[in-house]
């Protein structure tokens, strides 16, 4: 069913602000862009591809109603505004996002503070962006999320218009699933982002955290970079969001007078000490308090260090009408003032410390003076503040201190990495820094500011764009078995001429799962459904099963039934007695060793189990814990992998079961030989749910029918739901042939 990709269209970005700053004065609206960061790297490629950048403009209106001038005035920058009243933005933006998921995702659980009415407006506005994207969009045309505070929109958008290309991105933490299940909406919030073709995060641990909380909390199976939900793939990222270095250098046109003169006043304030800097918006997850702290024990360690170093804290204030932020402002101002009056003399002040915004000027005057970066949040998604001051330290010299709970450690692997919350950790690592040799210095900013200089902002976007469109090409789940097909179908078998032939998979297709494998005996639906097949003129029904021969033949003592079992490996033809094998004498050595290696790992996995067969040998996992099992599974088949790969025998995956046997067997192979031996056959079916079934699916002629009894990329045509829909399309087909035709179901 999968046609080839067509073009990608516009490209639409969506973040809860726009890159803007809007006045209005004497009843004209002015809109300026904001420049640099994520702004800069992503402002090219919409407005390239013709789309536009969705989002609030900053400022909400009685009716949540943006005015026809601001949305002109937007328009001209080729931005749609979404408009908020002040209750959806307190509840959506100042408190759902900002008091409880910024909280929760950076670890701080006693922080969260949810409500229902919260969620509520969290709901109502991701609906209003995915309102106003959807008036924008077409089917063929990209859109690109950004950030906790619209989770739930690549859901609500794939909802209506399902072939939109979807990507997502996280700019902070995803948290270990441990803490993220505390969320009292956490499945929502799972379901809203899968509803993406690309989920992307800064680092590849977060990516870890959001499969487990998958597994976890939705009980959904997932891959080392994929998930398989509602018949889609889901692709995992992980891409670090990056800077524009050169900004950072020097260069014309970059304000260098300024520059100049501010790192003199800095220099001169110095008076000759060393220059320990600290830059962070004043937030609790970005610990300054505890930097104090530990530059207060830095001092108290030997009191003389005063003359020689100084400490710069800038701290950017924000969020500044939340209760917590103003007690973190409170702590952080005795705290500056105690170290001051502690450790300072007249004339000399160990801390500077701003409660302000600094111009770009000043900040890039900061980056290049400063001895020692000291950048340790106690949680941070990335961190840019890093990246910016390895960017700016173009003669390979100063010392980075990076906390090793931020995004941009994975990255930055040559800065002194600290424990931010463990104080004589801090200490010794000031120590360290402000007497590093100048050539070690070098030896690790060197290749760090290589790292930084190598990509851009807009590289970062260009691969996450490409990552949704090559994601959005892997093959579809088949179309959905409608009741107008299933009757076009009973029609074609009913005025069949030649011999019909229909293949079922058992567990999974004709029968439900059950808790353990011993429990899916047959009911009597399903005898007496076969039976009636079976019975029916010029009609052949076999069950195509991974079961061994002996229970296949005991469990279903149908006249006329032909059998398949072991994926392939036996086949006893309708009315035949025995089974015969499909294969030419397998190589039976190797099992053995791999029983043994299964009961090591059954040993380790509770609630799996071992099922020797004749030929093959299975390992069930089905009862075990998801990620236990599936983390084991993985394991198990790159071990079994390589350890047969040059002894013919193949190791394979079903649902929730590995099975080692030799190559070569598998369900499409018996398929061709059963078909190879009809005389005349016409129509052909076969049934399946799991990937040991893909190869029925490709065995069979172009003219034949294959049907996927669940939702996932598959090379069947068309899917049902469940193994009840698919009874009651082979009850329709077995009285199709002396019935005239009826839809049961629609
Ligand atoms: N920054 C700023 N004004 C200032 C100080 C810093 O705009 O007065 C910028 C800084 O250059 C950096 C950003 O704020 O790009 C902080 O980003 P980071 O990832 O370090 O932390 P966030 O605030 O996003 O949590």
């Amino acid at each position: 069913m999968a046609s080839s990709a067509p073009k990608p269209g516009r490209l639409f970005l969506v973040s809860n602000r726009l890159p803007i700053t809007m006045q209005q004065k004497d009843g004209e609206v002015q809109v300026q862009l904001s420049a640099g960061g994520l702004a800069t790297g992503l402002a090219g490629l919409h407005r390239e591809s013709g789309g536009s950048w969705i989002g609030w403009p900053g400022m909400t209106t009685a009716d949540g109603i943006l005015s026809a001038k601001v949305q002109a005035a937007l328009k001209s920058q080729n931005l749609v505004g979404v408009g908020l009243s002040p209750e959806q933005h307190q509840g959506y933006y100042q408190n759902l996002s900002n008091q409880c998921i910024w909280p929760l995702f950076h670890y701080f659980k006693e922080r969260m503070h949810y409500s229902v009415t919260d969620w509520e407006q969290y709901v109502a506005v991701n609906q209003r962006f995915a309102d106003t994207v959807l008036q924008q969009v077409r089917p063929q045309d990209t859109v690109f999320v950004q950030d906790f505070h619209l989770m739930l929109l690549p859901r609500m958008l794939r909802e209506a218009m399902p072939d939109l290309r979807i990507g997502f991105f996280l700019h902070i933490p995803f948290p270990s699933s441990e803490v993220f299940r505390i969320f009292p909406q956490r499945e929502e919030l799972l379901k809203g982002a899968l509803g993406a073709d690309v989920l992307a995060f800064h680092t590849l641990g977060y990516v870890r955290h959001f499969r487990s909380a998958v597994a976890h909390v939705l009980g959904i199976e997932t891959h080392t970079t994929r998930i398989l939900t509602e018949g889609r793939e889901v692709q995992l990222l992980a891409q670090p969001l990056a800077i524009d270095a050169f900004q950072w250098e020097p260069g014309p046109a970059k304000g260098e007078k300024e520059i100049a003169q501010y790192s003199q006043y800095l220099r001169q304030m110095a008076a000759g000490r060393k220059i320990i800097l600290g830059v962070e918006r004043m937030d609790y997850t970005k610990g300054i308090p505890e930097r104090m702290r530990a530059f207060q024990a830095f001092l108290a360690a030997d009191p003389s260090r005063v003359n020689r170093v100084m400490m710069i804290q800038v701290a950017v204030p924000s969020r500044a009408e939340v209760r917590d932020y103003q007690e973190l402002k409170n702590d952080v101002d005795r705290l500056a003032g105690s170290i001051n009056s502690e450790f300072g003399h007249p004339g000399l002040q160990p801390l500077h410390y701003l409660y302000q915004s600094v111009p770009p000027a000043e900040l890039k005057a900061l980056y290049r003076t400063a001895d020692v970066a000291l950048v340790t949040p106690l949680r941070d998604g990335l961190n840019l503040v890093a990246k910016e001051y390895v960017a700016s330290r173009f003669e390979d010299d100063g010392v980075l201190i990076l906390g090793e709970s931020t995004g941009a450690s994975w990255e930055l692997g040559e800065a002194l990495r600290v424990n931010p919350f463990d104080t004589s950790d801090l200490v010794r690592n000031l120590e360290l820094a402000l007497t590093m040799p100048i050539a070690e210095q070098v030896a690790r900013m060197r290749p760090m500011r290589q790292r930084v200089r190598s990509t851009t902002v807009e590289d970062w976007a260009r691969a996450c764009i490409q990552a949704i469109h090559h994601s959005h090409q892997t093959s579809p789940a088949p179309q959905f078995f409608s009741s107008s097909t299933q009757q076009q179908v009973c029609t074609s078998w009913a005025q069949e001429n030649h011999q019909r032939t229909v293949f079922c998979d058992y567990d999974g297709t004709l029968r439900e799962f059950t808790g353990t494998p011993g429990e899916a005996v047959p009911t009597a639906e399903i005898l007496q459904l076969l039976g009636d097949l079976c019975a029916l003129p010029k009609v052949q029904a076999w069950v195509v099963s991974g079961r061994p021969a002996d229970l296949l033949a005991h469990w279903l003592p149908i006249p006329g039934l032909g059998l398949v079992a072991e994926h392939g490996a036996f086949y006893r033809p309708p009315h035949a007695v025995d089974f015969v094998p499909l294969f030419t004498s397998p190589q039976l050595s190797w099992r053995e060793e791999a029983l043994a290696i299964l009961q090591e790992f059954t040993a380790r996995v509770p609630g799996s189990r071992i099922e020797e067969k004749e030929v093959g040998i299975a390992w069930h996992y089905r009862e075990s814990d998801p990620i236990l099992g599936a983390w084991q599974a993985k394991e198990l088949f790159q071990h079994l992998a390589e350890m047969f790969m040059e002894q013919g025998v193949q190791v394979m995956r079903g649902s929730r079961v590995l099975e080692v046997r030799p190559a070569g067997i598998h369900k499409g192979n018996a398929l061709q030989t059963i078909l190879s031996e009809v005389e005349h056959s016409g129509f052909v079916l076969a049934a399946g749910d799991d990937h040991t079934d893909e190869s029925m699916f490709r065995a069979l002629p172009d003219s034949g029918w294959s049907l996927l009894i669940g939702n996932r990329p598959s090379k069947a045509k068309l899917r049902l739901d469940s193994p009840a829909e698919f009874r009651s399309f082979l009850r329709q087909l077995a009285t199709s042939s002396s019935a005239p035709l009826q839809a049961d179901r629609e």
